[in-house]
């Protein structure tokens, strides 16, 4: 599932290829992705409008047009959004659960497609973009300037009866960590994934916020991970997948200490760490 690391990468390569872009039509193939309006409502509002503007906000990506609108795109599981400068073969989409396609003045185009069909755009007004992103209590954001070592202190010490794994994951405590960043970061910050909050100590929060940090910084950098579905807007594969150092190496050796990865259900979720040096 695309976390902020792919939605981030997404968000900056479309910012590059189509801000400036007339939408000049728009063919919706699986009308239940389209939420807040009709297909043809949709349709009427976006076509003819530009794009002034891609943001990320949590795991949202947002598409701000030059009339009053924004296309608000969440990825979820399988979602992917590409941008290809010339199509050759309608064929072509076909293969790639292409759900909606927008096709550009210039004769580019942009698929919004997705093979589980979770994910979804809705098309908001631009000033109901505060009260519908108010509405997901959606926490801060990790790696803005303003998420100090004190604050993610402050903000731990609200729960400290949670688990540490699934509360980093909890999108209304911090925005955009999801199941693979987690893991890692309790990896490098030698944190067990079920270790109770009020059980961290001074040091450890450090470590735990510095690696987080880290390693969302690092992942953007690699265009973020594949380790199913994903892939970036130019349709290529996100590297960061050989720096993972817990996720899914379950049975696999630790690489830090040589001891084998364990693999347990945290909160419904999947979780590799390793005994020995995760404490
Ligand atoms: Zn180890």
């Amino acid at each position: 599932m695309p976390e902020l690391p792919e939605v981030e990468t997404v968000k900056n390569q479309l910012a590059e290829k189509i801000v400036g872009k007339k939408i000049e039509n728009v063919d919706i193939r699986l009308p239940k992705m389209v939420r807040g309006v009709t297909p043809a409502g949709f349709k009427k509002k976006v076509t003819g409008a530009k794009i002034t503007k891609v943001s990320r906000r949590a795991k949202f990506l947002i598409i701000e047009l030059n009339n009053n609108y924004a296309l608000v795109i969440h990825l979820k599981m399988t979602g992917q959004l590409i941008y290809i400068k010339k199509i050759k073969f309608q064929e072509e989409l076909l293969k790639k659960h292409s759900h909606i396609i927008y096709y550009f003045d210039d004769g580019s185009i942009f698929l919004h497609n997705d093979m589980r069909q979770f994910g979804y755009v809705r098309l908001l007004e631009k000033d109901e973009l505060g009260s519908f992103f108010t509405t997901f209590k959606i926490g801060p954001e990790p790696l803005e300037r303003s998420f100090s070592l004190n604050k993610f202190k402050t903000l731990l010490a609200t729960k400290p009866r949670l688990k540490i794994k699934p509360l980093l994951m909890d999108q209304t405590f911090l925005a955009g960590i999801g199941n693979l960043y987690a893991q890692e970061a309790c990896w490098h910050a030698k944190i067990l994934p079920n270790r109770f909050v009020k059980s961290l100590k001074e040091k450890e929060i450090e470590c735990l916020y510095t690696s987080l940090r880290n390693i969302l910084r690092e992942a953007i950098k690699c265009k973020g991970s594949t380790v199913d579905t994903y892939v970036d807007a130019n349709d290529e594969p996100g590297d960061y997948v050989k720096k993972i150092k817990v996720y899914s190496r379950e049975h696999q050796t630790c690489l830090r200490c040589g001891e084998k990865i364990i693999k347990i259900i945290l909160s419904g979720r999947g979780t590799c760490y390793c005994p020995n040096c995760q404490k």
